[in-house]
């Protein structure tokens, strides 16, 4: 029997793509979003942690795209709802480590580490039949026919300050961490974080995580 025109009978699936710079609150949006519309999540930007860990333990050159990419198809990466697994370990916590933090948009930059987090991110919606995807490129790259596209940002001084509400540290030194990951996010030649025409813009900066949910259900 179809459903909702469908002559297949499958639920119809919903892609959302939210995309946005360091710190604005994408995870913790995308996270809530996916919950209360009953379909998964999944965390793109660990992905491109978890291959700069990976490179790293095994003394890669992170600078070497091809070398880092030979650990992307030789690793076995698990990306679980709450846990990163790699080789069989636990490295939830470790992918978020300053190291890791400081040299993962090297590693995001080579196109053939690209190539094969993209396919791995395509073939995770197939699998799961839609979901709400976080990252940098999601509605530029991964999914142009996303059902709905978020750009999620807010003033780098206020993501800065939520860093250090949530973790500690000095305000003015992550602010300059954040501004200056974004400006290599924003400035390699393959899939840069940019804002574009097809994007909703919410700006958070004033905006409570339930406001931004509530604003996002409003857009579907
Ligand atoms: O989202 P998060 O800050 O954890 O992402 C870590 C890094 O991974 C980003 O700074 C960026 O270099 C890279 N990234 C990316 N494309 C994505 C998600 C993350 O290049 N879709």
């Amino acid at each position: 029997m179809s459903r909702g025109g469908s002559s297949s009978g499958d639920a119809p699936s919903i892609t959302i793509a939210i995309d946005g710079p360091a710190g604005a609150g994408k995870s913790t949006v995308a996270k809530a979003l996916a919950s209360r519309l009953g379909i998964a999540y999944l965390d793109t930007g660990a992905m491109y942690r978890a291959a700069t860990l990976a490179a790293t333990r095994r003394g890669v050159d992170l600078d070497h795209a091809d070398a880092v990419a030979a650990v992307v198809d030789d690793a076995q990466m698990e990306f679980w709802p709450d846990r990163v697994v790699i080789d069989g370990s636990d490295v939830t916590a470790e992918i978020r480590s300053r190291e890791v933090t400081d040299a993962v948009s090297t590693v995001a930059a080579h196109s053939a580490v690209r190539r094969r987090l993209v396919d791995r991110q395509r073939e995770w919606v197939r699998d799961h039949r839609g979901g709400v995807l976080e990252g940098r490129d999601i509605a530029t790259v991964v999914l142009p026919d996303a059902t709905l596209k978020v750009f999620v940002t807010a003033t780098a001084r206020v993501r800065a300050e939520r860093r250090v509400s949530q973790s500690g540290g000095d305000v003015d030194e992550i602010e300059a961490a954040i501004a200056e990951r974004d400006r290599r996010d924003s400035a390699r030649a393959d899939s840069p974080l940019t804002e574009t025409a097809a994007y909703h813009v919410i700006d958070t900066s004033e905006m409570s995580a339930e406001q931004v949910v509530a604003a996002l259900l409003d857009l579907l």
